[in-house]
C-alpha cells in the first residue's frame, strides 16, 4: 500500500488525482537530511501549544516524524504524549475545549488550515488505541464497517477483509470463523482487529496509543512483530510507557516531561530530547533524558 501523497481536503477521494480544481493545497513533501538515512518527513511539527481550556498542557513542541518509521513518545505520566499524538489525526478535535496552537503540517500541508476535512485526515492516519474496542459485531463486519461508511468501492470487499486481517498477522487465526462475534477473541487477538480495521480504510500512517500496555506479554511480542512488519507500507507513531519497548521497536524517540510553566505554576509538558532511539538510549545529551531512562528520575 502506497504512501499518500494527496492532500486531505474535503472530498478529495471522489476527486480525480492531479491539477484539478476543488480546494485544495499544494503538497509538498520535505526531505529530512538525516545523515545516515535521507527519508522523507510526513509531520513537521512547529512550536505546537495544546490547551483544555486555560490548562496549558503541553508547550513548544517542535519535530519532525519521519516515513516508514517508527517513531515513539515516552516519558512519566501526564507530560502530553497521548495529547500530542491526538494532535496528529485532530482527534483532540473531539474534545470540548481543547485547542491547538502552532503548526502541524501533514505531508507538507497545514493540517489544521481551511478546507482540510477532519474525518478525511483520520482516515489517512487511523489510530490504535491502548484498549482493544472492536464493535460488537462479526470479524468480517469489524473490518468492512469503515471501507463502508467512507463509501469505499474495494473490488471485492471479501478480499479487502481478507487483505486487512493478513497485514494484521490475524487472518490464520480467523479465517474460518469471520462471521464469529469479534468480542469472543482474546484481547492480543482483539488489538490486531483493531489494526486491521485501520489498515481498512488504506492509511499512509497509523498512531498508536499504548497499544500493547493491556496485553500479556506473548501478545505484546506479537503487537511489537507486527509494527516491525507494518512500518514497511504506513508511519508508525507510538506512545508507550514502557521504556524496553520503545528502546525495542522504534527508530526514533521523543522523550517528554511536565515541568512547572513560567507564571502559572502548572506542571506542563515539553519535549525534552528527540534523536534516533539508540542515541536516547545509549547517549542522550540531555540529563533528564538519561535521569528517566536509567531510573533515576525523581
Ligand atoms: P500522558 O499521555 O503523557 O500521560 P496526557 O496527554 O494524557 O499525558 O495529559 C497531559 C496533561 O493534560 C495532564 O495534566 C492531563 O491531566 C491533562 N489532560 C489530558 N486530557 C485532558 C482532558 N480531556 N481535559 C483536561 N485535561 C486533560
Amino acid at each position: 500500500m502506497a504512501q499518500g501523497r494527496s492532500p486531505v481536503t474535503h472530498n478529495d477521494r471522489e476527486d480525480p488525482p492531479a491539477s484539478t480544481d476543488g480546494p485544495r493545497i499544494a503538497t509538498e513533501v520535505k526531505t529530512r537530511g538525516d545523515a545516515d538515512t535521507a527519508t522523507e518527513t510526513v509531520f513537521r511539527l512547529d512550536d505546537v501549544h495544546v490547551y483544555y481550556g486555560s490548562f496549558l498542557a503541553l508547550r513548544g513542541v517542535t519535530l519532525d516524524i519521519p516515513q516508514n518509521q517508527i517513531t515513539a513518545f515516552i516519558g512519566p505520566s501526564g507530560c502530553g504524549k497521548s495529547t500530542l499524538i491526538r494532535c496528529l489525526n485532530r482527534m483532540n478535535d473531539l474534545i470540548p475545549g481543547a485547542k491547538v496552537e502552532g503548526k502541524i503540517t501533514y505531508q507538507g500541508q497545514d493540517l489544521y488550515g481551511d478546507g482540510v476535512d477532519p474525518v478525511e485526515v483520520r482516515r489517512r492516519i487511523g489510530m490504535v488505541f491502548q484498549k482493544p474496542n472492536p464493535f460488537p459485531k462479526s470479524i468480517y463486519d469489524n473490518i468492512a464497517y469503515g471501507p463502508k461508511v467512507i463509501a469505499m468501492k474495494p473490488p471485492s470487499m471479501d478480499q479487502l477483509v481478507e487483505e486487512s486481517l493478513r497485514r494484521a498477522a490475524l487472518w490464520d487465526e480467523v479465517k474460518d470463523k469471520l462471521k464469529q462475534n469479534a468480542l469472543a477473541l482474546s484481547g492480543g487477538q482483539q488489538q490486531r482487529l483493531c489494526i486491521a480495521r485501520a489498515i481498512a480504510v488504506e492509511p499512509d500512517v497509523i498512531l498508536m496509543d499504548e497499544p500493547a500496555s493491556a496485553l500479556d506479554p506473548i501478545s505484546t511480542g506479537r503487537i511489537e512483530d507486527l509494527m516491525e512488519q507494518l512500518k514497511q507500507d504506513y508511519t508508525i507513531v507510538i506512545v508507550t510507557h514502557n521504556m524496553q519497548q520503545a528502546a525495542r521497536i522504534s527508530d526514533r524517540t521523543a522523550f517528554f516531561n511536565a515541568e512547572p510553566a513560567e507564571g502559572t505554576g502548572d506542571r506542563t509538558g515539553l519535549l525534552v530530547e528527540y534523536d534516533r532511539t539508540d542515541t536516547i538510549f545509549t547517549q542522550p545529551t540531555d540529563q533528564r533524558t538519561e535521569d528517566y531512562i536509567t531510573g533515576r528520575f525523581g
